[in-house]
């Protein structure tokens, strides 16, 4: 495990005080471990969960070669360019049935889908193509080509290959693919326990009346659905007073408890409360100005062998940090090995204004254009605390480090919120 100051010396141009998203990003990725421990898991409960070992093909999918298409196999040697084909009907073929006998020139056999190829037969006509007469069928010149309409042994998945790789997200597709290997059981990575809490004496837990100069507290939940979707174990603290007591307790707990702790709020600059003096006693932690909007402020380090995130205490800036930063950290936590999803390119609709030297996050609703083409406009108000923006958004546009302002036609990055937030 590197400490904060190992860490902050191995990166170039390391600024805390004016931090670039690309290099927290980098930072995390040298803070955090993947889990070690796996654990056996049937094919219902695998989903979300990351393999902890690459899964080989016991066997072939197809396990045979077999017909694509309803229709007519025959043998395609006897197929010549200019003239149709005739060949009698030897019997009917369906899917799970098997056919022994040979099948002599001139003969085909009608088939259905995934019925096993008879041997001898390669090519499969579907049955739209085909005149049926009392003799059998007539193939029309020139539409077949040896092979077509025909599946391969092993296409999918060859008997002896890896079929899943170790670190691959249980996706529904992957589901799926084991099954159709036969396999009902997988070794995945334990799952990464994650606990979380809000802090500030103004922030109101559910439940409790209504105050002057409070409010309620909206980044436990936005957190616990992040979490949940992520598919981590979630251990909810609920709001911490701001009495140095009741932090340290706080801290000391979720770092007996969980792989990471994520709290929310108390880092900014000019906090006079004590969550960032108890996360300075406690661990190892290093405090930042990132270059961003919005967040800026976040604590990131150790409390025992916990990972650390202090997020900011505004709504939005909370989600932001957690897809920008917490999300890709998480994963890695969790064993993960996919790759950040691309960003899409979209047309912004509007004029956007933007200083170079941080990266901006602005909430972005992404549609298609008549002309077919992805188009973006923001939802107005980009203020840190307006989450109702976020419910708006189907994605944030991002506005790179070095970019200024943005014409109105111009295309810009965006990452899309889908199934994730
Ligand atoms: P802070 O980062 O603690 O200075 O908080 C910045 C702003 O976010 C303040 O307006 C806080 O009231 C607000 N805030 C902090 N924590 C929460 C929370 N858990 N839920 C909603 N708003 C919060
Ligand atoms: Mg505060």
């Amino acid at each position: 495990m590197k400490t904060i100051a190992t860490i902050a010396a191995e990166l170039q141009g390391y600024d805390p005080q004016a931090l670039r998203v690309d290099a927290v990003n980098a930072f995390l990725s040298r803070l955090v471990e993947p889990v070690t421990t796996q654990e056996s898991v049937g094919i219902f409960q695998a989903l979300g969960r990351v393999l902890a070992q690459d899964v080989i093909s016991p066997i072939s999918v197809p396990a045979h070669d077999n017909s694509a298409m309803d229709g007519y196999a025959f043998d395609s040697a006897q197929l010549s360019g200019d003239a149709p084909l005739k060949l009698a009907v030897a019997g009917t073929l369906r899917a799970g049935a098997g056919w022994a006998l040979p099948v002599a020139p001139g003969a085909c056999v009608k088939i259905m889908t995934g019925a096993i190829m008879p041997s001898g037969l390669d090519t499969v006509v579907p049955q739209e193509f085909v005149s049926v007469n009392d003799n059998g069928i007539t193939i029309p010149a020139g539409l077949l080509h040896a092979g077509d309409n025909r599946r391969l042994r092993g296409e999918d998945l060859m008997q002896g290959q890896p079929a899943l790789r170790k670190g691959q997200l249980l996706t529904p597709a992957a589901l799926g693919l084991l099954a159709s290997l036969g396999i009902e059981q997988v070794a995945v990575w334990r799952k990464l326990r994650v606990a979380y809490f809000s802090t500030g004496d103004e922030i109101l837990s559910l439940g409790q009346p209504p105050r002057e100069g409070a409010v309620y507290d909206s980044n436990r939940y936005t957190v616990f659905g992040l979490l949940s979707r992520l598919g981590c174990e979630v251990i909810d603290m609920g709001v911490v007073r701001d009495e140095p007591s009741v932090l340290e307790a706080a801290f000391t707990r979720a770092a007996q408890q969980a792989d990471a702790i994520i709290t929310s709020g108390g880092v900014s600059v000019g906090e006079a409360d004590y969550t960032k003096l108890m996360m300075k006693k406690l661990g190892d932690v290093a405090f930042w100005k990132i270059a961003m909007r919005p967040g800026r402020p976040m604590a990131v380090g150790r409390i025992g062998n916990a990972v650390l995130f202090g997020l900011p205490g505004n709504p939005v800036a909370v989600m932001v940090t957690f897809l920008a930063f917490v999300r890709p950290a998480l994963l890695q936590m969790m064993g993960s090995t996919a790759a950040a999803p691309p960003l899409l390119k979209a047309n912004s609709m509007e004029l956007l204004r933007k200083k170079p030297g941080r990266t901006e996050y602005q909430r972005g609703i992404v549609s298609t254009g008549v002309d077919g083409t992805l188009q973006v406009q923001t939802t107005g108000n980009q203020g840190s605390g307006v989450l109702s923006s976020m419910v708006q958004a189907n994605g944030l546009i991002v506005l790179h480090h070095d970019q200024g302002d943005v014409a109105s036609g111009d295309s810009v990055d965006v990452m899309m919120f889908d199934g994730v937030v």
